[in-house]
């Protein structure tokens, strides 16, 4: 019998979910998927890891906890680099080990993407070590490996044309095309990690809020890989954060596009990363001048009160642009 595989619904999840799940399910592997952030998740996470680390990866302390008496392994790869001369976050790259050795956890299920040495065959080793893991053979490994990356490619062509994470997951699953969905009024580009973006519970909600006022919102998974790589060439170094290049390339893309009206940087304290490509983007924005700007810190004891003074403030700002009918950035 296939063990049951977890996933905690943190961190990488929301980059390859439809990656994973497609390529578990085909060589037929059962997951069990921890459930949505809450406060129970949280708290369990701040507990166990203490104050040293950002909150993103606490959060995923919290998941990993909420799955440990349900999986026989949990699914939680070792993310090195994803693209060649680039790394990730080292906080990412040592994730297992912080978990290993913090928590009590059923065995980890840790593949290396190292595509910064491995840049041929990164997704094959991958698949393959997943595979012998669990006990599949090789032809459904390289079967169901062709099925997921072509779901996750129309996963990401959904993402370009508009979609979110989660609609566009299932629209992939289903094997749809992608509809472009063109933003319904003006836009506000809300920029961070997706973990951050995506995640209700730790950004209070952010995205609902500004759909809510009105607003369509756009964010760095939207922008195609090689557009925001080619604007943030405009740097005079190099990024060697891949996640850095994306945020750092899409706010620049957003700011040069007519009807962006605002821009919203999310960012985790404790993250080394975004302390440096936020203030690349506030800078720029500042730059350009024309829209407003708005730098949003989390932590666990972010005070909803503080964070809605602040963004009541940012739409303000927005509105009495909109007024003044000033909505390109230069
Ligand atoms: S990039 Fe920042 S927020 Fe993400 S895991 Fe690393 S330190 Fe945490």
């Amino acid at each position: 019998m296939k063990p049951v595989v977890g996933i905690p619904r943190a961190l990488l999840y929301w980059q390859y979910f439809p990656l994973w799940q497609s390529f578990l399910e085909g060589i037929g592997v059962e997951t069990y998927l921890s459930p949505p952030t809450g406060r129970q998740i949280l708290q369990d996470g701040l507990a166990a890891l203490g104050t040293d680390v950002c909150l993103p990866v606490k959060v995923a302390a919290g998941h990993l906890l909420a799955l440990r008496d349900r999986v026989d392994l949990i699914l939680l790869p070792r993310l090195v680099s994803a693209a060649r001369r680039e790394y990730a976050c080292p906080k990412l790259m040592g994730l297992p080990d912080l978990v290993r050795h913090s928590l009590s956890l059923p065995p980890l299920l840790s593949p290396v993407i190292d595509r910064y040495r491995h840049d041929n065959w990164p997704l094959i080793r991958v698949a393959l070590a997943v595979g012998r893991r669990v006990g599949a053979g090789l032809p459904a490994v390289l079967r169901s490996l062709a099925r997921a990356v072509e779901c996750y490619r129309r996963y990401l062509n959904l993402l370009q044309a508009g979609y979110f994470p989660q609609e566009a997951w299932e629209a992939a699953g289903a094997g749809q095309a992608p509809d472009p969905r063109a933003p319904a009024g003006d836009v506000v580009a809300l920029i961070g990690h997706p973990y951050t973006v995506y995640d209700r519970e730790i950004n209070l909600n952010l995205l609902g809020r500004l759909e809510r006022a009105g607003l369509s919102v756009r964010t760095a998974e939207q922008v195609p890989e090689a557009t925001a790589r080619r604007a943030a060439a405009a740097l005079p170094k190099h990024l060697f954060w891949t996640a850095g290049q994306q945020a750092v390339g899409a706010a620049f893309h957003y700011l040069e596009q007519e009807g962006v009206v605002g821009m919203i940087s999310v960012m985790s304290f404790g993250c080394g990363p975004d302390s440096m490509t936020g203030d690349l983007i506030a800078r720029r924005a500042r730059r350009g001048g024309i829209i407003p700007h708005l730098s949003l810190t989390l932590d666990e004891h972010a005070a909803e009160a503080g964070v809605l003074t602040r963004l009541e403030a940012f739409l303000d700002m927005v509105a009495a642009q909109r007024e003044r009918g000033v909505v390109v950035c230069g």
